[in-house]
């Protein structure tokens, strides 16, 4: 069903100056720093497709100066100790916790996304921070019997430098404070590009931890945020200051980013696109299953990186439970995502638009059958809003176009009868980043964890939805980076072996004998 009520251009720059403004940054002096600026971006609500006006963009020299800040910023943080440096991060939850509204309107402003989602995005920033508060009294190193009499042999671990973060719009400021969060307790400055999309979201976030910083007294220049588009990013890619660059984005991205990183030696964390499948089983629990397929597939518009992509369901149970999935996306209530009860908010933009369509036709050119969804609704009422009908395609098999990812809500069904060749097919794309299976049965939810080679591989829940503590990330084209995990401040470190003498004589490791 569409939810047609739409707010008015009025009602969306009240959003923006309201939640900008309990955040601590001015929507109207940015506009105006816009109006003189050489270099500008673009504001832009997908809720009605409204420009909201021009703000400054960084240039090359203006990156090249705030990573060289974020620089000095590190020689001197660095020395903090690390519980200390903890307490930014505590207070930054603390900033997060009581503009939690304020900064979720920022997202549903510039994602799209529904209060609740938006909310629940900034909840996940302030489960980091605890996370990395914690971390803060915890940066373990290990140590170890030497070989050689009167020695020791530790891990330490230290600083690393600046880290750069790049984010994409679908998680405009959760991925940001999943770095961020770490890097700072780990000793590092931070310098953001965010999306180009997300950009108020952004000033948002940054400007409730430069007040923690200049609270806790760190020191200025800590916490950098380049505005632009992707040649700004370039800027943290190509900069050897920059000792680790966490890009999250498509793979297109992490393709460019990546070996340019690795070209200066540099450290890259790469978090990119997913094509996520769930095989549910004979003995799985219909209603749950189909729970779970509707909030990963249809959820966040299909705009989520562990979105639902592909459903892989036994032969024998397809019938029903694809009927029960077309039923319950029509009950879906899209629209507006600041309007009442709405489920399903608009496309980012007309390209992921143009890109869903032509994903529906190359699908049906490849023998699949739009089972309901794809249409485009709420045109009249906002020409530059994309709002769209979830779509369910049965599929003859995993052709060609399935194992793309399509960043718009498109869930290809395709059907199975042995269970070891379901798994083959969640394997048999490039993508590796979640999974799913839904079964009754212990050995299937077993051999399908053993088996599936994606990051995340979950049992009877979707494949979205993940918890901070628990790594986040994927294999295959997906990059391999893995964040908010137990272990994953080590990324933000640079580890040292020190091998301590105090025998007083000096035997060389191996029996090796000199001089
Ligand atoms: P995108 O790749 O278009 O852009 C992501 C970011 O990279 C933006 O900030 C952009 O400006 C920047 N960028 C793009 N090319 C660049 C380059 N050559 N050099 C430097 N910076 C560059 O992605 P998007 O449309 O914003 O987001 C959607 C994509 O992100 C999907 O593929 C989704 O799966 C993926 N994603 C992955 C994760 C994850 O954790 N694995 C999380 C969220 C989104």
């Amino acid at each position: 069903s569409t939810t047609t009520a739409l707010p008015t251009e009025d009602a969306i720059i009240d959003l923006a100056r309201s939640g900008l403004s309990a955040c601590g940054a001015d929507l109207d002096a940015l506009l105006a720093g816009g109006a003189e600026a050489s270099s500008t971006i673009t504001l832009r609500s997908p809720i009605t497709g409204q420009v909201l006006g021009q703000m400054a963009a960084d240039t090359a020299e203006s990156a090249a100066d705030t990573i060289g800040k974020a620089h000095e910023a590190f020689l001197a943080w660095r020395d903090v100790p690390a519980p200390v440096r903890g307490m930014v991060v505590q207070r930054w939850g603390q900033l997060l916790t009581e503009h939690k509204e304020d900064l979720a309107k920022l997202v549903t402003l510039e994602a799209g996304k529904t209060p609740s989602e938006a909310a629940g995005e900034v909840q996940e920033m302030i489960d980091i921070c605890e996370l990395a508060v914690g971390q803060s009294r915890q940066l373990f190193g290990k140590t170890l019997p030497s070989e050689r009499p009167g020695h020791r042999l530790m891990e330490t671990w230290h600083p690393l430098g600046v880290v750069g973060i790049i984010s994409a719009f679908n998680f405009p400021v959760a991925v940001y404070s999943w770095n961020t969060a770490l890097a700072l307790i780990c000793g590092d400055s931070v310098v953001w590009k965010p999306s180009e999309v997300s950009t108020l979201s952004a000033v948002g976030a940054n400007a409730l931890l430069t007040r923690a910083i200049e609270e806790k007294g760190g020191p200025a220049g800590l916490n950098g945020l380049l505005v632009g588009e992707r040649a700004i990013g370039e800027a943290l890619v190509d900069d050897p200051r920059v000792e680790l660059l966490s890009a999250t984005g498509s793979v297109r991205m992490g393709r460019e980013v990546g070996p340019r990183v690795a070209q200066r030696f540099g450290r890259s964390l790469l978090e990119l696109g997913g094509n996520n499948a769930a095989i549910v089983t004979p003995s799985a629990d219909i209603d749950l299953a189909l729970r779970g397929v509707v909030f990963a597939a249809a959820g966040t518009a299909g705009q989520r990186c562990t979105t639902l992509r592909r459903l892989i369901v036994h032969s024998d149970i397809a019938g029903e439970l694809v009927d029960k999935i077309v039923a319950a996306y029509g009950t879906l209530s899209i629209g507006s995502p600041t309007a009442e009860g709405v489920l399903v908010g608009p496309l980012v933009n007309q390209a992921s638009y143009e890109k869903m369509q032509a994903s529906l036709e190359a699908a049906q050119a490849q023998g699949g059958e739009v089972l309901c969804g794809g249409t485009r609704v709420l045109a009249d009422a906002a020409a530059d809003a994309y709002y769209v009908e979830p779509a369910v395609v049965r599929m003859p098999g995993q052709t060609e176009i399935v194992e793309d990812e399509t960043f718009a809500p498109i869930l290809y069904v395709m059907e199975y009868t042995d269970f070891d060749a379901a798994i083959e097919l969640n394997n048999a794309v490039p993508q590796g980043l979640s999974s799913a299976v839904f079964t009754s049965d212990l050995s299937e939810a077993e051999r399908f964890i053993a088996r599936s080679d994606t990051g995340i591989a979950n049992v009877n829940i979707g494949t979205s939805g993940a918890e901070i503590g628990g790594a986040f990330g994927g294999n295959k084209e997906t990059g391999g980076g893995r964040e908010s995990g137990t272990d994953s401040w080590q990324a933000y470190m640079r580890q040292a072996t020190n091998t301590v003498n105090y025998s007083g004589e000096l035997p060389l490791a191996q029996g090796v004998e000199f001089l």
